[in-house]
């Protein structure tokens, strides 16, 4: 598996800590797809269901570094209804499968960073990762500090998402 180096990632969590007050790019990413549906191809959102989405990770750790998260701003899985906590873990549950379908890893992460020192670089919003993990790969949390991103595009990674969500049941 090739991979190259991201330097930019620390940049960019950098920039993130010193602008918290700046708009949370996950709301931005519900607003324009309610103003322009093709704004979702260009965010690389893979699936909306009524009040949680999926979409690629900007900046992943690996292939098919996705995001299972609510619509609704919040910082605190307490805060979640009833409701969007079932929709949550079904999306989550789902995009499992399709990573697995779509990457053959040899296992899977998932999980959530709660809070900026846990490793979220976006803790206002709450989501939730998972990760196509292969043998060989370095630890979840070694990969959480590092740069090394696969190098399929997110173009590629996208295309096959979303073809494969429609595949799997
Ligand atoms: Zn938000």
């Amino acid at each position: 598996m090739d991979r190259i180096y991201a330097t930019w990632r620390s940049e960019w969590v950098q920039k993130l800590a010193g602008e918290a007050d700046e708009r949370c790019p996950f709301c931005s990413i519900v607003e324009a797809g309610l103003k322009d549906s093709e704004s979702d191809k260009q965010n690389y959102v893979v699936f909306r269901s009524d009040t949680c989405f999926v979409v690629l990770n900007l900046y992943p750790y690996g292939s098919g570094h996705l995001l299972v998260l609510p619509t609704r701003h919040l910082s605190d899985l307490s805060d979640l209804t009833p409701e969007e906590k079932s929709d949550l873990w079904g999306l989550l549950e789902k995009t499992i499968r399709v990573a697995k379908y779509t990457y053959h890893p040899d296992g899977i992460n998932f999980g959530a960073n709660l809070g900026r020192s846990a490793g979220a670089g976006i803790p206002n919003h709450f989501h939730m990762h998972v990760l196509p993990r292969w043998a060989g790969d370095s630890g979840f949390i070694t990969t959480i500090g590092d740069t090394r991103v696969i190098s399929e595009s997110l173009e590629q990674s996208y295309s096959k998402l979303v073809n494969n969500w429609n595949e799997v049941s």
